[in-house]
């Protein structure tokens, strides 16, 4: 194993097999291999078909969730440290994505649609942003990175056929009961009050730019006595819990006032809070999709807009 590999995780049932013709592009350009690393040693002979040099059988970790599973994975692409550990964007890849990624200390790229060598043994990453209407090129931090790929990006493809290296690696998937425990009680921790029944709901999108724009928002949420919702492009970026998605695979809401910040206005999202009694955006674009479902809508940036509004609050309560 080297720093030069690339590993793909593919799940039971096989979602992660597309991956692996790319991912063997990407590590010949590198200088190295594609390695499948798998719970079910079934998939054995479709990983090498589709492109895996070597695969990796993860033993004791079928139907293993990803809670379970990410400390022990962790240790393991921490100790061989390929260059980089792709997971296919389904609920388990994303989870386990973004748990693996958290644990490493790694930099994590979501919904990456595209990965290319840069010429200098370095990976560029590209994904879409702004309801697909930019197109963005990434590098990520950290010795191992970490992407989900967006799902029908790449289609499973035959990509070689070669006999691939086997190897069975002990994985103690729920085992490790002090580290799960550490992290059911990280994520409580950063657990909010629940969407269902909230009557004020604050929600960030990519607008919000990450973990510290949702600590905003939640202290607005705080102040107004509600809870804090999200895009799933948010979520998905691993900002805050997909326990707060809002729309089509979140959850359908109609609290008394929604605000919606940062957010595009997609109709995946729009479905699941459209019936809010108010709904205000804020938005710096001023064509946003958003706009067309907001009673009111406020055109700026929202890391001015929300320090602003907390402020006022806190003047007028004061
Ligand atoms: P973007 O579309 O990237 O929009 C970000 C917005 O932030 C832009 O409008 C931009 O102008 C604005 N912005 C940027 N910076 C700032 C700033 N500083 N201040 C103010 N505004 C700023 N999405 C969901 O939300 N919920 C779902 O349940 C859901 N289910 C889906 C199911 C399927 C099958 C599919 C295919 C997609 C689903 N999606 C869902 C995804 C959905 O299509 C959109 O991709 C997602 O809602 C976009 O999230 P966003 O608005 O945060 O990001």
């Amino acid at each position: 194993m080297a720093a030069k590999d690339i590993w793909v995780f593919v799940e039971n049932g096989g979602s992660g097999l597309e991956l692996l013709a790319p991912a063997r592009e990407l590590a010949a350009s590198l200088g190295g291999t594609a390695c499948a690393l798998t719970p079910d040693g079934g998939l054995t002979a479709e990983c090498a078909a589709c492109g895996a040099g070597r695969v990796l059988i993860l033993d004791g970790a079928e139907n293993a969730p990803a809670r379970a599973l990410a400390p022990s994975l962790a240790d393991i692409i921490g100790e061989r440290s390929p260059a980089a550990a792709l997971f296919a964007s389904t609920d388990m890849g994303r989870e386990l994505a973004v748990r693996i990624a958290r644990r490493m200390g790694s930099g994590f790229v979501a919904d990456a649609e595209g990965f290319e060598a840069d010429g200098s043994g370095g990976i560029v990453w590209s994904k879409s942003v702004f309801g697909g209407e930019t197109r963005l090129q990434c590098r990520c931090d950290g010795e191992v990175q970490i992407a989900a790929i967006r799902q029908n990006t790449f289609k499973k493809a035959a990509a070689g056929g070669a006999d691939a290296g086997v190897e069975h690696i002990s994985c103690a998937a729920g085992r490790d009961s002090a580290a799960e425990l550490l992290d059911v009680i990280m994520d409580a921790a950063g657990e909010m009050p629940g969407l269902d029944g909230a009557e004020i709901v604050v929600a960030g999108g990519m607008g919000a730019g990450g973990e510290e724009g949702f600590k905003l928002l939640a202290e607005l949420a705080g102040l107004l006595g509600g809870t804090v919702g999200a895009s799933r492009a948010a979520t998905d970026e691993g900002w805050i819990s997909t326990s707060q998605l809002v729309g089509q695979t979140g959850k359908i809401i109609a609290p008394k006032l929604y605000i919606a910040c940062g957010i595009s206005g997609a109709l995946q999202h729009v479905c699941g809070m459209s019936g809010s009694d108010v709904i205000v955006a804020i938005n710096k674009d001023a064509g946003a999709p958003i706009f067309k479902v907001a009673d009111y809508g406020v055109v700026g940036d929202m890391h001015k807009i929300i320090p602003a509004l907390i402020a006022e609050i806190k003047k007028a309560r004061a």
